[in-house]
């Protein structure tokens, strides 16, 4: 069944960015919908802790979004299990179709889709991905007990994946580009204690290789990148740590982007180029990407969605 919902605020995305776009945005008196998508709570439900949130010293990323929808529900935020497959910003109101068949209008939108990891793009990396190879340690690494693994990554993704692959792996090699991690120092010192945790330096993965049937990995071949040379590490997970891409598939042809696809918005703001159309979080973020950043980001872009709407009026 085909739906139509008008809305005076349209929030696209349910992680940091959107909740808390949805708090201010209901606080506005904008009654706003928020649109989940496919991962509710965004990146944070598939980490562990964090530790780096204001006023709470530890938390489980999962339970601080849950936490977070809890706000901006009560807040009077409309949150809503849908994913948007199409969005037309070419004329006011904007419209989103949802793949449940609902059609949303809205007078101003707010993008916060986030961010998404990327792969090395190695047909090997493709054929045994859910066989073995993961970007998400936390919801794979289970499977990993008593065996050896590797993360490729030098950020504190990779880092952080390696450090809580230790509580199921029995050693775990850390391949990265370079002889120096990208990663917050803290995390760093906590790995280079980590006996379980062996760092290879200036080495990239060639290949993941196994078997077919089952399908599962047995090895990884990693080239030296100032030699050349190839080495056989084996192991039974692979967990690829290399960063995250902009979701930005439903305005990469509508809005201008930039530094490998994040959205362009004015200096300090989020407006983009089309007036009405804010864009919060890691989505537009390519320089701290973190969670009290995009939460930041999304009350802007609610206060700045309320000047515009007041405007209009
Ligand atoms: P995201 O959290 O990426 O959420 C994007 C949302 O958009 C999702 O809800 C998704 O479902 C939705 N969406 C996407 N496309 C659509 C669509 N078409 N229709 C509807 N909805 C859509 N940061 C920290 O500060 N501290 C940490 O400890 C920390 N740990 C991390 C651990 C890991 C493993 C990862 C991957 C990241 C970590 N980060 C951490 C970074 C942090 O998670 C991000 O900076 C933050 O989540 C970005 O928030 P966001 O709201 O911009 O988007
Ligand atoms: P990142 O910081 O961009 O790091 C990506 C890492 O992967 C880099 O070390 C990079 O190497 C390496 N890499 C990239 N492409 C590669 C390739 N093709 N082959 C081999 N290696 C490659 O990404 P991230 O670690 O996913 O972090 C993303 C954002 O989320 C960051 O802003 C981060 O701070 C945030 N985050 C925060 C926390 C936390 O606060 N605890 C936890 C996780 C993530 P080089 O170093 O050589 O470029």
């Amino acid at each position: 069944m085909t739906t139509e919902r008008h809305t005076k605020l349209l929030i696209i995305g349910s992680g940091p960015a959107g909740y808390t776009a949805g708090i201010y945005g209901a606080r506005a008196m904008l009654e706003p919908i928020l649109v989940q998508g496919v991962q509710p709570g965004g990146q944070l439900t598939i980490t562990t802790e964090v530790e780096n949130w204001p006023s709470r010293k530890e938390v489980q990323g999962p339970d601080l979004m849950v936490e977070m929808e809890d706000h901006a529900r009560a807040a009077g935020t409309e949150i809503i299990s849908d994913h948007i497959s199409d969005l037309d910003l070419s004329k006011r109101p904007f419209t989103a179709k949802g793949e449940s068949g609902t059609t949303y209008t809205a007078d101003a939108v707010v993008l916060a889709t986030g961010a998404q990891a990327r792969w090395l793009g190695l047909p090997s990396e493709e054929k045994f991905k859910g066989f073995g190879v993961s970007a998400c340690a936390t919801c794979d690494g289970f499977f990993y007990r008593g065996q050896e693994i590797v993360v490729v990554g030098g950020g504190n993704s990779a880092v952080e994946e390696a450090l809580f692959l230790t509580n199921f792996a029995s050693k775990v090699t850390l391949i990265h580009r370079r002889d120096e991690l990208r990663s917050e120092k803290i995390l760093q010192d906590r790995l280079f204690k980590n006996e379980k945790i062996t760092p290879l330096w200036f080495h990239e993965l060639e290949e993941v290789f196994g078997t077919d049937e089952p399908l599962g990995v047995e090895g990884v071949r990693v080239r030296h990148v100032k030699t050349g040379e190839i080495t056989e590490i084996p192991c039974k997970g692979v967990f690829i740590a290399i960063g995250h891409a902009p979701s930005n598939e439903l305005v990469k042809d509508t809005l201008e982007t930039h530094m490998g696809g994040y959205v362009v918005t004015k200096p300090d703001s989020t407006e983009t180029s089309i007036p009405g159309v804010f864009a919060a979080g890691d989505l537009t973020d390519y320089k701290y990407r973190q969670a009290i950043t995009s939460a930041g980001m999304g009350c802007m872009a609610a206060l700045e969605a309320e000047r515009f709407l007041a405007e209009q009026e």
